[in-house]
């Protein structure tokens, strides 16, 4: 990343555009839909800069679209699962009306959101979650969480920790003390494959907690896209 760069790149203001990085089908690797075949579509810019940020392609590199050749393009993959990821979909004000047409074409639409974008834009319709991550002291982005955020998710939503060390499980522990999080709750290792202290820990402690590793990175290691 070069620090001269602006940190988000020049989004469509057309209501009907949206900047994407990518769209391709693979299996879910993370969170409720871990295993599932999906649609991924990776929309371009965030607004926050985490120091392990694996997606770091989809900060500025992408190809305007409307929302109909994103759909279309869905559409022409077989999995009926979608995830909205990025980047950072709600830094798009057109994620809601993707998200919307998505979900009343028949789709489960997972959103990935970073916890620091308002959720107000999602619509709440059924077959649409939300995977929210709140981000720990090793991202250096910890202060720019929106914990009000966790009284808009749902039972069927995740709240998810990208775990790096033992200080960030002691934050991850702190903020389950703190806060109510009406949903699952995954710690995943940063990294996503080293599994070991991180579950260790957990299990001393008898967190209620889901470890999860991320699937893909064991599966196709760090390849981008497959
Ligand atoms: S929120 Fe995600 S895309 Fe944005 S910098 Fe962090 S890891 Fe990268």
């Amino acid at each position: 990343m070069n620090k001269d760069e602006p940190l988000m790149p020049k989004l469509p203001k057309d209501p009907n555009k949206m900047l994407i990085c990518e769209i391709y089908q693979s299996i879910q690797g993370e969170g409720p839909q871990m295993g599932l075949p999906s649609a991924f579509v990776r929309v371009t810019g965030c607004p926050l800069r985490c120091k392990w940020c694996d997606e770091t392609r989809a900060l500025y590199d992408g190809t305007v679209m409307t929302i109909d050749e994103i759909v279309e393009k869905v559409a022409s993959l077989p999995p009926r699962n979608v995830c909205l990821t990025g980047g950072e979909p709600l830094a798009h004000k057109q994620a809601g009306t993707l998200m919307e047409r998505l979900a009343r074409a028949g789709y489960n639409v997972l959103l990935e959101t970073n916890g620091a974008m308002p959720l107000d834009g999602v619509p709440r319709l059924p077959g649409i979650a939300i995977s929210m991550d709140i981000k720990c002291p090793s991202s250096g982005m910890e202060k720019r969480m929106r914990f009000e955020n966790l009284k808009q998710l749902k039972k069927e939503d995740q709240v998810k920790f990208v775990v790096a060390d033992r200080r960030d499980y002691i934050y991850a522990k702190e903020i389950m003390g703190k806060y109510e999080i009406p949903c699952a709750i995954v710690f995943q290792p940063e990294g996503g494959r080293n599994m070991l202290p991180l579950v260790s820990w957990v299990i001393e402690d008898g967190l209620d907690v889901r470890v999860l590793p991320q699937l893909h990175k064991i599966i196709w290691g760090d390849k981008k896209g497959v």
